[in-house]
């Protein structure tokens, strides 16, 4: 009581929240201004086309949604599905459980292909999946799989949806900006990402965009979307409105300038050259990683740069091993979830983490703590 908080500052290598940038921190501490002020509906404008560059999109419908990555994701679904409609949800982490979950209480009829943790999305499956159900409207899976650390084939698993004329969720909060995302490319019809993964801001905002076959599909709709809050029509009766747009909630402003420059610096760096920086920094710690003598769960080939499952060897308390980096190094990285509990940790190299000087002291401390 009576005292300001003054966190200690770490350095973030689990799954996110990951560093956040200076200047982002920087930006967020201007002067807050209203939400409707000429000058943050301007900010809105540039947010939406800094956007769709780190999307590769040019979907009209591409706009932050202010809450986190699960707000998105329950966005995605809340818009696309109706009750009683069949929706495919592929299942290989804690992510893809949350999909299926979302798909249950929002009243559709939900179709599982499972896939090992630690494995890609399994294409013939999903292949399979579709043959045996020509009824399923909308296939869902997640992109970047941060709890087992795994990237899926996004491309082929948008191209089989779209073949079976099935509208396709991808989650990509850990993707954007680490690994190659084309979303129209790819076709993806709904795509969404957070701020606290590799755009290196902090946790709370989430984006999404839409392609215009998805947002026919909102439009169409026979029911209300189930939830006032994430509807579409209504939200971009707000971010869109030609001059007069209407109130329908405050945005957070101030975290709407940290995504901006967040989205800014992307820009800047690059985005190819971004995901090339996650590379390099992965290939960096898989060298440090070798020569503690410790192994990766996922194979190279699958692996997410920005997210390492790394194996805590035989008779090691993992979580006391964590429990040591944080309090003697002020160095914070993941716990393994569900299968992986006990077993593994969790390294994070997202955004202004993907640092050569962290990893130097991650793969210190770790040697020092094992
Ligand atoms: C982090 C994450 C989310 C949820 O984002 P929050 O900001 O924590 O709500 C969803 N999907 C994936 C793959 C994530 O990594």
């Amino acid at each position: 009581m009576g005292a300001s908080f003054h966190p200690t500052p770490r350095t973030l290598m689990g799954p996110g929240p990951s560093d956040v940038h200076p200047r982002v921190l920087g930006a967020m501490g201007k002067a807050t201004i209203g939400h409707l002020d000429p000058d943050f509906v301007a900010l809105m404008e540039d947010i939406k086309e800094l956007l769709r560059y780190c999307f590769k999109t040019k979907n009209t419908l591409t706009l932050p949604l202010s809450a986190p990555g699960s707000a998105a994701m329950e966005a995605a679904y809340a818009n696309l599905l109706e009750p009683g409609d069949k929706a495919i949800v592929c299942i290989n982490g804690v992510f893809g459980m949350r999909m299926a979950e979302n798909v249950r209480r929002m009243g559709g009829e939900l179709v599982t292909v499972e896939d090992e943790w630690g494995t890609p999305v399994s294409a013939d499956k999903l292949k399979a999946a579709l043959q045996q159900h020509p009824d399923a409207k909308i296939v869902g899976f997640v992109h970047a799989e941060t709890s087992t650390g795994v990237c899926s084939d996004a491309k082929t698993l948008c191209a089989l949806a779209r073949e079976a004329d099935c509208l396709t969720i991808v989650d990509s909060v850990t993707g954007l900006a680490g690994v190659e995302l084309l979303v129209d490319e790819w076709g993806a019809d709904v795509t969404y990402s957070g701020t606290q993964k590799c755009l290196s801001a902090p946790p709370g905002i989430s984006l999404i965009t839409f392609s215009e076959k998805a947002a026919a599909h909102v439009q169409a709709r026979n029911t209300p979307v189930q939830s006032w809050f994430l509807d579409l029509s209504l939200l971009m009766a707000y971010w869109q409105g030609d001059g007069a747009r209407t109130y329908h909630h405050t945005a957070p402003v101030n975290a709407m300038y940290g995504l901006h420059e967040a989205l800014l610096m992307v820009q800047e760096e690059g985005l190819e050259n971004s995901w090339q920086r996650h590379r390099a920094m992965h290939d960096e710690l898989a060298k440090g990683v070798q020569d503690l003598g410790l192994s990766f769960v996922v194979d190279a080939e699958h692996r997410l740069p920005q997210l390492n499952l790394v194996r805590c060897p035989e008779g090691i308390d993992e979580a006391a091993v964590r429990k040591r980096l944080l309090q003697e190094y002020n160095l914070e990285i993941g716990a393994g979830l569900g299968a992986f509990s006990g077993k593994v940790w969790r390294i994070g190299l997202m955004g202004y983490s993907a640092r050569l000087e962290n990893i130097q002291l991650c793969i210190s401390a770790l040697r020092n703590c094992i």
